[in-house]
C-alpha cells in the first residue's frame, strides 16, 4: 500500500532545487483522509517527477508560473489531477504523447521517455493517464488509479 499524498510530496521535495530556481507555485488539494494505491512507492515517485519536472520545463517562459494539483477519492477510484500554467499541448502532439521517444524537446532536455514510461507505471498499477488542455491553456495530466482499501 502507498500513501499517494506522501509520495507526491516526496518527489516535491525531490524537485525542489528546479521548483525554487524557476519559482513555480505548488498548490496541492487533497481530502483530509488518507489516499491509498496498491503499487510501488518508487514508481509512482517516479511518475510524479515527470510530469512536474515536464510541468516546470513547459512553463520556463510563462508569466505565471503554478502547478495545481488535485487529489480526490471517487468510488472506487483515486483521481490526481496536476495542471499547470504553460502554453497546453498542440492538437496535433496530443495523440503522441505517451509514444516512446515522442519529444519536442532538444536533444539535451529531453529524449521523450518520460510519458510513455509514467504511462506504462500507472497501467501496471490498473490505471489510467490522460492529457487534455485546462480551462486556462495549461496542460492537464489526470491519473486515475484503484482506490485500496483493506478488508475488515
Ligand atoms: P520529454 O520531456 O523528454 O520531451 P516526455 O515523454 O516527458 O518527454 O514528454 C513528451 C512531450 O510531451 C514533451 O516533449 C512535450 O512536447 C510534451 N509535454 C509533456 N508535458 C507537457 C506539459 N506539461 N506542457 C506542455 N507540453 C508537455
Ligand atoms: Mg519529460
Amino acid at each position: 500500500p502507498v500513501d499517494v499524498l506522501a509520495s507526491l510530496n516526496d518527489a516535491i521535495k525531490i524537485m525542489s532545487p528546479q521548483i525554487k530556481q524557476q519559482h513555480v507555485d505548488i498548490v496541492i488539494q487533497s481530502p483530509d483522509s488518507t489516499l491509498t494505491v496498491m503499487g510501488d512507492l518508487v514508481r509512482l515517485e517516479q511518475v510524479f517527477i515527470n510530469l512536474l519536472s515536464n510541468a516546470i520545463q513547459a512553463m520556463s517562459h510563462s508569466e505565471i508560473k503554478r502547478v495545481s494539483i488535485n487529489l480526490e477519492a471517487i468510488n472506487e477510484h483515486i483521481i490526481i489531477q496536476i495542471e499547470d500554467t504553460g502554453p497546453g499541448i498542440a492538437q496535433d502532439n496530443i495523440k503522441h504523447i505517451f509514444e516512446p521517444f515522442f519529444t519536442t524537446k532538444d536533444i539535451s532536455q529531453g529524449l521523450g521517455l518520460g510519458l510513455s514510461i509514467s504511462h506504462r507505471i500507472i497501467e501496471a498499477m490498473h490505471g489510467t493517464l490522460k492529457v487534455s488542455n485546462g480551462a486556462s491553456g495549461g496542460a492537464v495530466f489526470s491519473i486515475t488509479l484503484p482506490h485500496y482499501t483493506p478488508l475488515q
